[in-house]
């Protein structure tokens, strides 16, 4: 018999700060600039200079300690990651190591049924290195210093992922977090959130941990659950064949879908870590911790269980409304305006969500402000306008960027709610159906649909429906 295997996945995520300048000296961190123009003797490692903390940097690492409910070190400390590379000039990484700012947290992730939790080993503060860039026709690589420097906090799950759709899950959520909290853009495609995974096989009910492989260069979700399903295809063909599985570090190919060996796996001893004696030990003390704690939004786990109760809305709205601080605050403000959540939501989930995507636009970017979103939604529940034509009316005031009342009375939209207007349109399609109006009388009932469609192409959708049907009931009974 085959045996069978599970999966066992730990994430290490490098996720870099916003904060203006860098964590060790003043050179900015602004994106985009000409290569070694944010550069300086600190963070190009000139000797006999000496690093200074960026203050900014501890108070973003807390924010996220905080939100993923780690337990803050009152005492932590600064080591030296040794190791050379060309991107690398001081030939040591700045890192934290046997002292990091934060242990023991979990956040909880949607599997179903009830939340997960997931346990994280641990969050540490370090300094971002250099960029490599290889022109390989000429044979020549170029080193950029500017992301020398540039702060980082890495966050090391425990393995407690049981899929790589779970480490996707998880992945997602952590990068919800760290925009809620406005600490890191999140953007994996630029390099701002990168991430690691370790992955592991063992027989489906043991408790010991296989050997296991760590993957690198994943820059999407995607990405990282496409990786990780095909590593553990991998491992499973090799110890169902009775191989042993080497542990290493393994590159994805995304362009062929497999991951490629690329070194042993280092040890911690490989690095000789130790304590460095340039920066102090960083002190913590309860009322930083109690004022960073003060300072934190309502984060997206809270937010959307207030959605879900406060609004009564279902769960699965109220997801999707809160993925990002902004989209909830957009809802949020129609609301205020126009209080029916659940008409709000679908409007927001489907009309602005649709033209959002096509547009590869985020939220931030939309061009119909919350308050033109809840005046067309006013408009059609007095009945000014119908839901038809209202859908019209929003899709031309997200191109033109015009309230719904310009675009209603420019183009000459109202709804006709005359009664004796209706009722003249009524009359000139039951003239014009005698035979339908004959069959309807003789019991063909469905044909009222008929009659209404008639008289909605003739208004051009104006009239409002229900004075139809009322009056054509009227007039063919
Ligand atoms: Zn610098």
């Amino acid at each position: 018999m085959m045996m069978q295997f599970e999966p066992v996945i730990g994430l290490e995520i490098h996720a870099q700060l916003l904060t203006k300048s860098k964590i060790f000296c003043a050179c900015s961190t602004a994106f985009g600039a000409s290569p070694n123009t944010h550069t300086c003797p600190v963070c190009l490692g000139m000797p006999g200079v000496l690093p200074v903390l960026n203050r900014q940097v501890v108070e973003f690492a807390l924010k996220m300690a905080l939100a993923t409910h780690c337990r803050i070190a009152p005492y932590s400390q600064f080591a030296r990651k040794n190791y050379f590379y060309p991107d690398l000039p001081k030939g040591y990484q700045i890192s934290q190591y046997e002292l990091p700012l934060a242990e023991n947290g979990w956040i909880e992730i949607d599997t179903g049924e009830t939340p997960k939790r997931v346990r994280i080993h641990r969050i540490h503060m370090e300094e971002d290195a250099g960029k490599l860039i290889h022109d390989e026709h000429n044979r020549l690589s170029y080193v950029d210093f500017n992301r020398t420097g540039v702060p980082l906090i890495e966050i090391v799950s425990e393995p407690d992922l049981g899929s790589p759709a779970e480490a996707a899950d998880y992945l997602r959520k952590l990068r919800d977090i760290l925009r809620y909290l406005e600490i890191c853009d999140g953007n994996m495609e630029e390099g701002s959130f990168r991430c690691d995974a370790n992955i592991s096989l063992r027989p489906v009910g043991s408790k010991a941990l296989g050997v296991k492989t760590e993957l690198k260069n994943m820059n999407s979700f995607r990405n990282v659950q496409r990786a990780l399903e095909f590593e553990m295809r991998r491992q499973q063909a090799l110890l169902q064949r009775g191989d042993r599985i080497v542990q290493e570090t393994r590159l994805w190919d995304n362009d062929r879908g497999v991951t490629v060996s690329m070194r042993g796996k280092e040890e911690a001893h490989d690095y000789r870590y130790f304590p460095d004696p340039d920066l102090v030990p960083l002190v913590i003390d309860n009322e930083w911790i109690e004022r960073v704690a003060l300072s934190l939004p309502e984060l997206p786990d809270a937010k959307r269980q207030r959605f879900a109760e406060d609004y009564h809305l279902p769960l699965y709205d109220a997801q999707v409304l809160t993925a990002s601080r902004d989209l909830a605050d957009y809802f949020e403000t129609v609301v205020k305006e126009f209080p029916e959540p659940k008409v709000v939501s679908n409007w927001i989930m489907s009309e602005l969500m649709r033209e959002l995507n096509r547009d590869e636009k985020d939220i931030s970017a939309c061009p119909v402000p919350p308050a033109n979103l809840a005046e067309l939604l006013k408009l059609m529940k007095t009945g000014v306008i119908s839901g038809k034509i209202a859908k019209t009316v929003f899709q031309q005031m997200y191109g033109t960027g015009q309230s719904a009342k310009t675009i209603v009375e420019e183009k000459g939209l109202l709804q006709v709610t005359d009664a004796s207007a209706i009722e003249s349109v009524i009359e000139e399609v039951l003239q014009a159906n005698p035979s339908e109006v004959e069959q309807y009388r003789g019991g063909k009932q469905k044909l009222l649909g008929y009659f209404v469609g008639e008289v909605m192409k003739k208004t051009r959708g104006k009239a409002n429906p229900q004075l139809v049907n009322e009056i054509l009931r009227g007039k063919l009974g």
